[in-house]
Parts: C-alpha cells; sequence; structure tokens
C-alpha cells in the first residue's frame, strides 16, 4: 500500500512563499541601521529573498556552504535568513557581542563563505580581519549612498548584490533534513560549540511553538522579537511569524527600554519576547505611560524574577516564563497557567507561572539521577533535564564534543530540575553553577530570586565557595539599585523566612556590577575568578 499522502518537503522558503500568498501586505516594521524606520511586506521580503539566493547562486555558492550573518534584527536580516537557506546554503547568526577571539574562532571553524553585516559592524571586522576574514565575501546590509568610504576592508553593497540577482530564482530543492542554520553556544565553559538546525528542525519547531500554548501566535498579533536574530534561531519567531501572517516590529540596534516602548505604542505591539533583563526598564516605561496594545510578553534565558511577574500584572500584561537553549531550537516549555490550575489561590498560582513551565507537543523532557535512572514528576525530586524531539540536537557541527545523546537517545540539557504532576519543569541551576553543601543542592536561581526580590537591590548572583567541612557553601553577590541603601545583614534577614535555614548564604557581599555572557546571562566563571581566594567566615 502506497502512503496515501504527499510527500512535500519541509523546507523553509515554503513559509516566506506562503507569508507572500496569503499575508503580502503585512508589514515588517524595522529601526534600521540608518537611522529611521523602515518599512517593508512580506511579499516584498520574498520577492528580495529570491533575488539574494539567486545572488549568492551567481557567486557560486553551493548546496551546504556556510554564509554568516553579523546583524541586529532587522528586514534586511530576515531577507538573508530566507535568501541563504533557500540558496541551499546554511545561514550561520553571528552574535556580535562574542568575544572577539571568539567570534574569529567560530567564523573559521564554520568557513563562513560570505559575511552579511550591518553597519555598526565595520569597526568589529576590521578588528577581526587578520584572525578570520581573508578570502571570505563581505557584504555590508545598506545601500549605496551609506557605503563607509573610510575603511580598508572591501566590500560589496547589499542594494547592489540585490539588483544582480534573478528576481525569479526557484529555491534550491535541497531535502528537507539538509543543514539551514548554525548558531554557536555562548561558550562559557570551552569553546562555542555550533548547532546545526536543518530545513525540517526549524519548521517543524516553529510549528510546535506557535500554538495558543505557546507562543499565541495569530495574524493579528504584532510581534516585537527583543530576543536578538543573531542567537537562538530568535525562538523561531522569524518562521513563525511569517507563517501565521503576524506583523512584525524589529528593534533594529536599539535596544534600550525607551526605543522599545516607543515601537510598542507607536506600531501596537500585542506580543514581545526577549531575557529577563530587557523588561526591568520597559516595565518602568510602561508604569508612566500605560501597557497600551501590549497584551503578553515571553520570558525566558535566565530565571524570571518574581517581581517582574508582580510588575507585569499590574501593568495588566501577562508574562508568560519559558525555557530553552540553543541546543533545542531553542524552546522547550512554556508557563502559562493551566485550566486545572483557575481556582488556586493566587500565591500558588504565581509559584506555578515563576516556574519554567511544560513541554509543547514535540518537545520529551524527564529527569534522571546520575546513574541515568529515571525520576519521579513530584515537583519535588531533583534530577538532571533531558529533551528528545525532532528539533533537538543530536552531534554539534563538526562533531564537536564527541558524542551527545546518551544510548536511549536523550540529550543532557546541563540543567538541574524538578518536574511536577503538571509536567510543569522548574529548574534550579546549571550543573556547573550548582552549589553542593553537603552533598545536597542549594539552588543558586532561587537564592538569586528570592535577594533580588528585596526593592534595594536590583541583581544577584549565588555562587559556591570552597568549605572545609560542607564541601561549598553560598555566596551571594548584590548589587544595590541606584539610590538604594541595604546592608548585608538586612539581606540575611529578608531571606530568613524564604529560604532553607542550611541555604542561607555564608558571606554576602556587595559588588558595582555582576559579569555578564554575551547573550546576557550571570557569568558565574568570572565571578568565580573574581572571588577566588574569598575566605569564609
Ligand atoms: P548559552 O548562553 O550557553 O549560549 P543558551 O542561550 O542556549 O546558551 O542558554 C541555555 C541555558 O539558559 C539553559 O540551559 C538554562 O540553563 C538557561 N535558561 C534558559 N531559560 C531559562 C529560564 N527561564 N530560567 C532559568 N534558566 C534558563
Amino acid at each position: 500500500m502506497g502512503t496515501g499522502m504527499q510527500d512535500w518537503p519541509l523546507r523553509i522558503g515554503t513559509i516566506i512563499d506562503h507569508a507572500e500568498r496569503q499575508h503580502a501586505t503585512r508589514e515588517i516594521v524595522s529601526r534600521s541601521c540608518e537611522g529611521p524606520i523602515t518599512r517593508t511586506t512580506y511579499a516584498q521580503v520574498a520577492q528580495r529573498s529570491r533575488r539574494l539566493a539567486g545572488a549568492l547562486i551567481a557567486m557560486g555558492i553551493q548546496p551546504g556552504d556556510r554564509v554568516a550573518t553579523l546583524a541586529w534584527n532587522n528586514a534586511r536580516h530576515l531577507e538573508c535568513w530566507y535568501g541563504i537557506s533557500g540558496a541551499g546554503a546554511v545561514c550561520h547568526t553571528v552574535n556580535p557581542r562574542l568575544y572577539e577571539e571568539q567570534i574569529a574562532f567560530i567564523i573559521n571553524d564554520a568557513d563562513d563563505q560570505v559575511i552579511f553585516a550591518d553597519l555598526t559592524f565595520v569597526a568589529l571586522l576590521e578588528k577581526v580581519a587578520d584572525r578570520c576574514l581573508a578570502g571570505r565575501k563581505l557584504v555590508l546590509l545598506t545601500d549605496r549612498a551609506h557605503m563607509p568610504t573610510d575603511t580598508t576592508l572591501d566590500l560589496i553593497c547589499y542594494e547592489e548584490l540585490l539588483e544582480s540577482g534573478d528576481p525569479a530564482t526557484s529555491w534550491v530543492e535541497v531535502d528537507e533534513n539538509a543543514p539551514a542554520g548554525l548558531c554557536y553556544t555562548s561558550g562559557t565553559t570551552g569553546a562555542p560549540k555550533g548547532v546545526v538546525y536543518t530545513h525540517r528542525s526549524n519548521i517543524l519547531h516553529a510549528l510546535m511553538m506557535h500554538g495558543g500554548n505557546a507562543l499565541a501566535l495569530t495574524e493579528r498579533s504584532v510581534v516585537m522579537p527583543v530576543v536578538p536574530m543573531c542567537h537562538a534561531n530568535a525562538w523561531t519567531l522569524a518562521f513563525s511569524a511569517p507563517m501565521t501572517g503576524a506583523k512584525l516590529v524589529l528593534p533594529g540596534p536599539k535596544m534600550d527600554g525607551g526605543s522599545l516602548v516607543e515601537l510598542i505604542h507607536g506600531e501596537g505591539v500585542t506580543m514581545s519576547a526577549g531575557v529577563p533583563t530587557v523588561w526591568i526598564d520597559v516595565a518602568a516605561r510602561l508604569k508612566e505611560s500605560g501597557r497600551g496594545t501590549l497584551r503578553r510578553v515571553i520570558t525566558a534565558g535566565s530565571a524570571c524574577p518574581r517581581w517582574m511577574m508582580g510588575a507585569f500584572d499590574d501593568l495588566g500584561v501577562e508574562l508568560v516564563h519559558a525555557w530553552g537553549m540553543t541546543e533545542l531550537s531553542p524552546l522547550g516549555s512554556f508557563a502559562p497557567l493551566r485550566a486545572e490550575m483557575d481556582d488556586w489561590d493566587d500565591e500558588a498560582k504565581l509559584n506555578q507561572r515563576l516556574k519554567q513551565g511544560a513541554a509543547p507537543y514535540g518537545v520529551d523532557l524527564r529527569l534522571v539521577d546520575d546513574a541515568g535512572t529515571e525520576l519521579p514528576r513530584d515537583g519535588v525530586t531533583g534530577g538532571r533535564l533531558q529533551a528528545r524531539g525532532p528539533a533537538v540536537v543530536s552531534e554539534y557541527f563538526k562533531g564537536a564534543g564527541g558524542k551527545v545523546l546518551d544510548d536511549e537517545g536523550w540529550f543532557n540539557t546541563g540543567d538541574i530540575a524538578t518536574i511536577d504532576a503538571h509536567g510543569f519543569v522548574q529548574i534550579t541551576d546549571r550543573t556547573k553553577d550548582v552549589i553542593k553543601s553537603g552533598g545536597e543542592w542549594i539552588s543558586s536561581i532561587e537564592l538569586e530570586n528570592e535577594a533580588s526580590s528585596h526593592p534595594a537591590i536590583r541583581e544577584a548572583a549565588a555562587i559556591g565557595l570552597p568549605h572545609d567541612r560542607w564541601g561549598e557553601r553560598p555566596m551571594l553577590v548584590c548589587v544595590r539599585r541606584e539610590g538604594a541603601h541595604v546592608e548585608a545583614h538586612e539581606v540575611l534577614e529578608w531571606l530568613r523566612d524564604k529560604v532553607a535555614k542550611w541555604w542561607l548564604p555564608d558571606a554576602i557581599v556587595f559588588a558595582d556590577d555582576l559579569p555578564h555572557t554575551a547573550t546576557g546571562k550571570l557569568d558565574k566563571v568570572t565571578l568565580r575568578k573574581r572571588y577566588e581566594g574569598f575566605t569564609l567566615s
């Protein structure tokens, strides 16, 4: 018997073809590097992406070749995503916030044939040129009028390149399992490792995540991805928005609270997504201006602080906590409340929403102990979180780091978590950040969350310091809010009824700032170095 159904390859080009047919005039609004706000449509993005694919093919780009982007969230970057994968090549998104050595490393490792860069990154490219740009073509994402004249780099003008591309180019018919995207993890513990997304995995991931239990996108949505397109596959929004016909509002290089709130009000943004730090300033400004059209904000990347949930509740905006990682394409779980929780009291609801949430269809999660034995979903037992699914990594680019799946095909996320009877995951730590005291785990995330909910504390980080008797004991490093006064003994008092007694930090110190990684997470490797030799009393 035949299969009875058509073999319709899941190629990324089908997404923008669909948007062109069904949502031709839906807008993509960008804050450009040149300054002004620009407007285009899905029809125009589709047509220009075809030209770009044609131009890349004419340059000699072959299926499987890597082509890099070093760009902010803007419409030209979106065209690159579709043009590059449409030419059968692999779109390698380079995060400009990585250290220069890491940028040079990943461009060489990926062996990018062409690099598309925003105007703002000319100086960065000049700095890394000797280390990684020889033999690579550089295209500047701008028009002739804005091409720099005082650079040593040999730059191609994007708009001219596009002009040369054949508008009748068809997407190259690669297999749906062919690579389409490449994104490196920030490599806080060693060299960055590349995660390769396929056409199929990206489409399935966008289908899995656009639904009501997750991103909840429809044609009526006006989406502002603050999460950068240069990291973690832009939380699938560059695929799921055109798939649904949602209007896209792309903030470009200006990601400060004032600029974002201006876009929210000016463009009628209904939904936005980004790491928690972005929302600190946005929440404060929305308090003054009102929420406008904004109804939903997704936050992931690091734990959402308790106060933030309350601040958005007060604004009448649903803040949805989510969790993911580059290796999961990247989304793994979302925490909107379920119908079965409707009659819970407010505190229980808030605690549930502060968990990282449940996996949508297509992501399978479980907890195991050190021996690989599955642990109960009781919301108490902590273990190593593992994942599997059609958009979960099976090996890193060029096999870096060796085997990544266990014998049963599960990927070890490197996170320590609990899972409750509702399937809600709560991340307590990354394996490498965990504080082990007397053989038991202390959650650094929970300590940080409780400390940063103190009104005088802007940010807090917990690390383990060596201890003769207990192995490790927690130390808390706090940054005070501007103009606020708080002392160590007051923080200790604050924590006393919020965490177990043996979790209370042995030392609480204050710092002017905390180190962060390229993706805005607390950089505990640097922090631990900073306090190396610090002795606990
Ligand atoms: P990297 O920063 O290493 O490049 P990712 O951005 O992919 O990589 O980070 C993934 C990690 O971020 C997860 O494994 C987890 O530790 C952390 N993370 C993501 N979302 C959350 C969240 N909502 N709460 C706590 N930790 C999170």
